[in-house]
């Protein structure tokens, strides 16, 4: 196996993970983040018995879930607020639990740690100002926003859903496309009964999703009839007239949202390219490449194994190139499944389809990523 040296641009979910997998793989690795504080918005993340064997497979099942809230059914509640179904969902690790809510902080705090204490370089406030693919698929080389330059054997593009490296890769991909909703996201002390997610149905989609033993924090998906960009001031109460005609529980919990530096609200984004995911020697991970609507939750899921699944790859084939297409070929169907899925579900919650059956398919999804990666 040849030692390569790797860029990865994006210190976000699927760029640390890549940068431990890489590093555990002997790979070199640097990382740059555009972001100079590294800052991560502070609500929370669900994620699935896939991601925790995932996180089991990198080594840092232990570190992770300690910093979350591990789960194993899920409660659904009907508009009334009674609770109507308690739906298990299945354990992939012995001994792990099948679910985890965890903060998006706490979550970038584990990572960020490992990807460190494994040995990546980690630059922050830089991204990449110029980049050649030296032509002879030999490498690349890369001049910073900063200034400086670097010579890789390979760049991975692990910069998210409106990924500059997706210019390079597939200059003629369609921007990412608005679904027609949004979600609202504001964190509460945990109360002591909710230890499971429990979803809300309805027009308005509400969640409350255990993050620790302290926190929780609840979600709103609502219809939004364009992408727009609400201001900061005045956002918690935006928040709370979302939440109108709730039952009691959730109207009591909406009376709370008071802050509006404590809202965090996203348009819903898809994008999935379809050709190549790499150019020469330049790949794409994650939200790049394939970025879903959060609807079966799974988006970071992807992320991760794809860090997993590239790794392996790159350890495999001696040809960079060879292992960026092996890489597509594992990952793509699934990677489509989720972001088409996700977005039915939310085409059906807008009218703009047919209403899906989200149990049906949330355990269809279940079985489908219970699959080896
Ligand atoms: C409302 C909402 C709820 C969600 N809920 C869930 C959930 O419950 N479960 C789940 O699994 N997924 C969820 N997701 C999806 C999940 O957040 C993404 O799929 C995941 O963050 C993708 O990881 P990534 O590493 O590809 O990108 P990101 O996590 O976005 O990381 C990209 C990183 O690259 C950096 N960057 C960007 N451009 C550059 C550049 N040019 N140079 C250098 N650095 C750059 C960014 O600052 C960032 O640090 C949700 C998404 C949304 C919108």
């Amino acid at each position: 196996m040849n030692t390569l040296n790797i860029l990865v641009v994006g210190g976000g979910i699927g760029g640390l993970t890549s940068a431990i997998a890489l590093r555990r793989a002997g790979f070199d690795v640097t990382i740059v983040e555009k972001d100079p504080d590294w800052s991560v918005y502070g609500v929370g993340i669900i994620q699935q018995a896939n991601v925790i064997r995932a996180m089991a497979d990198l080594g840092i099942i232990d570190d992770y879930l300690g910093a979350g809230f591990g789960f194993d059914q899920v409660e659904i509640y009907v508009p009334s607020g009674q609770r109507v179904a308690i739906i298990p969902s299945p354990r992939l690790t012995p001994g792990y639990p099948a679910n985890v809510g965890i903060g998006r902080r706490a979550l970038h705090q584990v990572l960020g740690d490992r990807a460190i204490a494994a040995g990546a370089a980690i630059r922050l406030g830089v991204t990449v100002g110029a980049l050649d693919d030296d032509g002879e698929g030999e490498g690349v080389d890369v001049t910073f926003s900063d200034g400086t330059r670097g010579r890789y054997d390979i760049a991975i593009g692990a910069d998210g859903l409106y990924s500059q490296m997706r210019d390079h890769v597939a200059p003629e991909a369609a921007p990412p496309a608005f679904v027609g909703q949004g979600v609202w996201r504001y964190n509460f002390p945990r109360p002591a009964d909710v230890t499971a997610l429990c979803a809300f149905d309805g027009p308005i989609g509400v969640g409350l999703v255990p993050l620790s033993d302290t926190l929780m924090y609840m979600y709103v998906t609502t219809p939004e009839p364009e992408n727009r960009r609400y201001p900061r001031t005045g956002l918690a109460a935006e928040m709370r007239s979302k939440l109108t005609g709730q039952p009691p529980r959730i109207a009591e919990l909406a009376e709370q949202i008071i802050d509006d530096d404590a809202v965090v609200y996203k348009p819903l984004e898809w994008i999935m390219l379809e050709g190549p995911w790499h150019r020469g020697r330049v790949v794409l991970i994650g939200d790049a490449v394939h970025a879903t609507t959060p609807h079966l939750g799974q988006g970071a899921g992807m992320a991760i194994e794809d860090s997993i699944v590239l790794a392996e790859e790159l350890v495999r084939h001696p040809n960079p190139e060879a292992a960026f297409a092996a890489f597509r070929a594992r990952r793509i169907d699934r990677c489509r499944y989720i972001v088409e899925q996700s977005k039915a579900i939310s085409f059906g919650q807008t009218g703009q389809g047919p209403r899906v059956d989200q149990g049906k398919v949330t355990h269809e999804m279940f079985q489908i990523t219970a699959q080896p990666i």
